[in-house]
């Protein structure tokens, strides 16, 4: 099976299982895991903020990044592609109380211009805004990235309104490589950052939240809170440095093939796809004379995994996994089923 499906498919390769194994590991409850302590530190340097705390689920990072920046009542603005407000359940409503007011941008992002005039909380009958949240690359905007003017004219609306800047940065790796951003520019822009280790980089499990000590202490109390204290997990950190050192780097491959597969669905006739959308590791296009799900059975039967992304669309994702040899496969069954 070639599985398309996510990038969060990726199994842990042998090397990345040595390292693992080998980790020096302590009481992390006890702040004592010399693995994770030096992952968190590493993490926070490279984009630039003060600290860093490795979490479960890059949910879990998000959800603490909202807790930290609002009070009970306050509302959150997101477009309405992100992941906060789709795929996160209603942690924001049950964890923290607040509103997720989704707005309709482009590909998943929200600019400067669509933020005017929508800032609300004079009025007492009115929420409070208080935070924006940002993705990059998008997820549901089919991996779409912000330009770095995008993020500094979006930053600066929220510095001269008041409100703080949330950016869930789980695939931020596909966008720094795609965008060639230095890292420590996102620290300049946001006041936490979630980052995932699970996606793209290839590491069984964990993602990290950033931001200020300040923060970082009280979110280290949230976590806990939360039921995600733990214990020994200098294993789990060793392979989220491991995906960071040696898969990092492979990312640009997958972007490779991503464009290679979309030059390969804007040929087909039975398909259709904004080659301009393409920007990373996720394509997202349709099809035309059958419904997504009887194409993801016919593509299943020649052994290629994709997920349905709506009722004419679907979604394949790219990871270091998916070798050049599989990606041949692929271009030449999507030619053979909608050529
Ligand atoms: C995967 C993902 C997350 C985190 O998901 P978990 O499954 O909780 O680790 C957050 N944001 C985006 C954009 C994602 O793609």
């Amino acid at each position: 099976m070639i599985d398309l499906r996510s990038d969060t498919v990726t199994t842990p390769t042998p090397q990345m299982r040595e390292v693992m194994a080998e980790a020096e590991v302590g009481d992390d409850v006890f702040g004592e895991d010399p693995t994770v302590n030096a992952l968190e530190e590493k993490i926070a340097d490279m984009f630039g903020f003060e600290a860093g705390l490795f979490t479960p689920s890059g949910t879990m990072a998000n959800q603490l990044s909202v807790n930290l920046l609002t009070n009970q009542g306050d509302e959150v603005l997101i477009e309405e592609k992100g992941h906060i407000f789709n795929y996160e359940s209603t942690a924001a409503s049950h964890l923290s109380s607040v509103l997720l007011r989704p707005l309709k941008g482009n590909k998943g992002k929200l600019s400067a211009d669509l933020l005017q005039d929508i800032i609300r909380g004079q009025q007492e009958w009115e929420p409070k805004t208080k935070v924006i949240a940002l993705e990059n690359s998008t997820n549901k905007g089919g991996g779409c990235c912000y330009t770095e003017q995008e993020l500094a004219s979006i930053s600066a609306f929220a510095t001269q309104n008041d409100l703080a800047l949330h950016l869930d940065g789980a695939r931020i790796w596909n966008a720094m490589t795609a965008t060639q951003t230095e890292p420590r520019f996102y620290s300049r822009i946001a006041d936490t950052m979630s980052v995932c280790f699970s996606k793209g980089l290839g590491a069984p499990v964990g993602s990290m939240i950033l931001s200020s000590q300040e923060n970082i202490t009280e979110a280290r109390r949230m976590r806990k809170m939360w039921g995600g204290g733990m214990r020994q997990i200098g294993i789990l950190a060793a392979a989220a440095d491991f995906a960071v050192e040696y898969h990092l780097p492979k990312l640009k491959e997958d972007h490779r093939r991503a464009q290679e597969l979309a030059k390969v669905i804007d040929e087909c006739s039975g398909l259709s796809i904004d080659l301009e959308s393409v920007e990373t590791n996720i394509l997202i296009f349709d099809v035309k004379n059958v419904s997504a799900r009887e194409a993801v059975k016919k593509l299943a039967k020649q052994g290629i995994k994709l997920v349905p992304f709506g009722p004419q669309t679907l979604r394949a994702t790219f990871h270091f996994q998916i070798t050049d040899e599989d990606l041949d496969k692929v271009k030449s069954v999507f030619d053979q089923l909608f050529g």
